[in-house]
């Protein structure tokens, strides 16, 4: 999580900047302070610009971020915990740490953004209204202030998953069809096919108006919703083949014991087999930490001589555990809650086994149902 920057909460949410927020940051301001303000209010000096254009930026990305916390509050009040709220180059996004368990609940939590872009829009416009004409600079930062929230949430409205409208449709189709599988196949392709004309519209604006960055820069919000709503399909597919499943069935078992004092190049070359998914490190015969294979392999080659076990493992006493018979949709909504990638199955007081991400996507790969 090291290309995000902890800000600190807000109504108990925390709230993060990707480092790929400073680059839209930059192309709002630079594209405020010469393509927007200048024909509009002539005569200005440069820094007056540039000021107007980093002010309105910044309120931008303060309105996006009101967006997402209607977002959150909404699904807050309805028993869906909210993770964390993240500004990136696309905007922004709330990660929820589960989806709704109600068709209502989703409508309502969807709404909630578009709405508040309308409010903070219709806010801006009575701005706008009230300095006219004596405030000009201000009045015309509050006018664009109030056209690209309305944008924004007309934006949102498109009926296509990942987009606020594709998890209207969602609902509704869940609502009428009672299938929530349903809802998301048909919102999820919906968004796919959003991406694919985002994509079209970036490259008419390219060949009918030359506009090369507004045409690029479409395509690319095309591309990022397609291939979202694709991994969104993917995820809801991997659920429903998870569903009804325990640890036991679908955890790495037969884990190999190695002492704690072993360098990883010794692993490799005279303990493990590349079958060992699973190792446990003892410390004095006791095991004491646990290893996935992708911890290793994330080792360089160099570090590996000077590099113990005991070093890497995550210690037993300190991570989750489950148990063999536990539901593993619950699991992994636990791990997805804790950000962790692992987690040992325990039974009567021994490793049994260990669930990783990894080994949960090959366990679907081998069910045959899986298709994108
Ligand atoms: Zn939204």
């Amino acid at each position: 999580m090291n290309s995000e920057l902890n800000l600190g909460r807000i109504l108990g949410i925390q709230f993060r900047l990707h480092y790929s927020w400073f680059i839209i940051f930059i192309l709002v301001t630079v594209f405020l302070a010469w393509q927007v303000f200048p024909p509009n209010l002539p005569n200005q000096p440069q820094p007056v610009y540039w000021a107007m254009g980093t002010i309105t930026s910044l309120l931008f990305f303060a309105s996006v971020l009101a967006h997402e916390l209607a977002h959150s509050i909404v699904g807050r009040a309805h028993g869906i915990p909210i993770k964390s709220i993240t500004l990136f180059i696309f905007g922004g996004a709330a990660h929820m740490t589960r989806e709704a368990d109600k068709a209502s609940d989703e409508l309502k939590m969807a709404v909630a953004g578009p709405i508040s872009s309308l409010v903070i829009g219709g806010l801006f416009a009575a701005v706008w209204l009230f300095l006219r004409g004596s405030a000009d600079q201000l009045a015309l930062m509050a006018l664009w202030l109030a056209q690209i929230n309305v944008v924004l949430a007309v934006f949102n409205l498109l009926p296509g998953f990942p987009l606020d409208g594709g998890r209207v449709l969602r609902s509704l189709v869940w609502h009428f069809s009672g299938s929530y599988k349903r809802a998301t196949k048909m919102a999820t392709q919906a968004g796919r096919g959003v991406g694919y004309l985002i994509i079209l519209g970036g490259i008419a604006i390219v060949l009918l108006y030359g506009d090369w960055l507004a045409g690029f820069w479409l395509a690319l919000i095309g591309f990022f919703l397609e291939s979202t709503a694709r991994a969104s399909y993917r995820q809801s597919q991997l659920q429903e083949l998870l569903k009804g499943f325990t640890a036991s069935q679908v955890m790495v078992s037969d884990c190999r014991l190695v002492p704690g004092q072993t360098t990883v190049s010794q692993l490799v070359q005279e303990y493990a087999t590349s079958s060992d998914k699973c190792l446990l490190v003892t410390d004095q015969g006791r095991a004491g930490g646990v290893l996935a294979l992708h911890n290793i392999k994330s080792i360089s080659q160099k570090d590996r001589d000077k590099t113990r076990l005991r070093d890497i493992a995550r210690p037993l006493n300190r991570l989750p555990v489950a148990h063999p018979d536990q539901d593993v949709l619950a699991i992994v909504q636990q791990m997805n809650e804790t950000d962790i990638d692992l987690m040992p199955v325990v039974s009567g007081g021994r490793v049994i086994g260990l669930i990783t991400l990894d080994n949960l996507i090959a366990f679907v790969n081998s069910q045959d149902e899986f298709r994108i």
